[in-house]
């Protein structure tokens, strides 16, 4: 839904995409008040988990030119003076990602959760510890299981999660005090619902439904986002935004189809050992009657398909 009388004072419009978490293209459009919405939270992240803004940052994204910045980034840097950054990128073979990681020392890591599980297990073996790091940050994907203690396990430091989307910005960031995640309510309404469309509870998981607040110029009403969350107690930190206590993706809970015409059912999904060497994994189907599962397997590079995903 595209509005065609966006408020003059919310700037100048962008369009964006993104491949989808299900496999299905977004087109968005977004205005400069979402970027003045998402500055504002990446600084209560950083203030909120106490960063140290002189140190240093490294990211390793997705489809990034391999380089060096002066700072942070614009969000950060409008409000704090900061240390260096240095970008690689997710492409790169874990044993490259590896030594540039331990050349360059950050105090700070942030990449794509499976990315970064990947490279602590491939440091693991290896004995690399960059010696400076402090904490890790992870975006974009649903948290493994696992990743917190691989996290740790390789390099002592904390794993520190946020939830957002590009059609959305924000979410979520994690609690500074907790594993579990308090909703930006400032700039989005989450709802998490059961399969009836009534609210789940604290302890149910639901399907993660979002209604931004900010971006009038396409405006996101009750948006299925296709994540699956699971609702939370409050928190004890003194925080009353709502809280997340943990979030799924939906390979690992309904594997819906990209058209969400029909949901794969419970034996046809794969095990989470069959997940686990994957950097992200996604359905696809040319009918539903012809399902095919696809996965990014990081061995080979490529994508591989099997006609058969029962099989599993
Ligand atoms: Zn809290």
């Amino acid at each position: 839904m595209r509005s065609s009388a966006t408020p003059r004072d919310h700037g100048r419009l962008i369009e964006g995409g993104t491949s989808g978490s299900t496999g299905r293209p977004i087109r968005f459009l977004a205005s400069e008040v979402c970027d003045a919405f998402w500055h504002a939270f990446t600084l209560r992240d950083h203030l909120w988990h106490r960063r140290e803004f002189g140190g240093k940052l490294a990211a390793i994204r997705s489809r990034v030119t391999p380089g060096a910045g002066s700072g942070w980034g614009e969000s950060t840097e409008s409000a704090f003076r900061t240390g260096p950054a240095v970008m690689c990128n997710t492409e790169l073979p874990m044993a490259e990602q590896a030594q540039w990681l331990m050349r360059e020392n950050p105090d700070y890591l942030i990449s794509v959760a499976s990315n970064v599980q990947a490279l602590a297990r491939h440091c693991a073996r290896e004995g690399l510890r960059p010696s400076r790091l402090k904490e890790v940050r992870t975006y974009g994907e649903a948290l493994h299981p696992d990743a917190r203690a691989e996290i740790a396990a390789a390099w002592g430091v904390p794993l520190t999660d946020l939830y957002s989307c590009r059609e959305a910005g924000y979410l979520a960031l994690q609690c500074p005090q907790h594993e579990h995640y308090h909703v930006q309510a400032e700039g989005v309404y989450l709802e998490i619902l059961r399969a009836d469309g009534s609210s789940c509870v604290p302890g149910e998981t639901g399907q993660v439904v979002i209604t931004g607040l900010y971006n009038f110029a396409m405006p996101l009403i009750r948006y299925a986002i296709g994540d699956h969350a699971e609702v939370g107690m409050s928190c004890d930190c003194g925080r009353t935004l709502p809280v997340i206590r943990r979030i799924t993706a939906v390979c690992a809970t309904c594997c819906a189809c990209p058209t969400a015409a029909c949901v794969i059912p419970a034996s046809a999904r794969p095990s989470s050992r069959a997940l686990r060497p994957c950097a992200s994994f996604r359905w696809s189907s040319a009918a539903c009657a012809r399902l095919k599962s696809r996965w990014w397997s990081r061995a080979s590079s490529t994508w591989m398909k099997r006609a058969h995903c029962a099989h599993w």
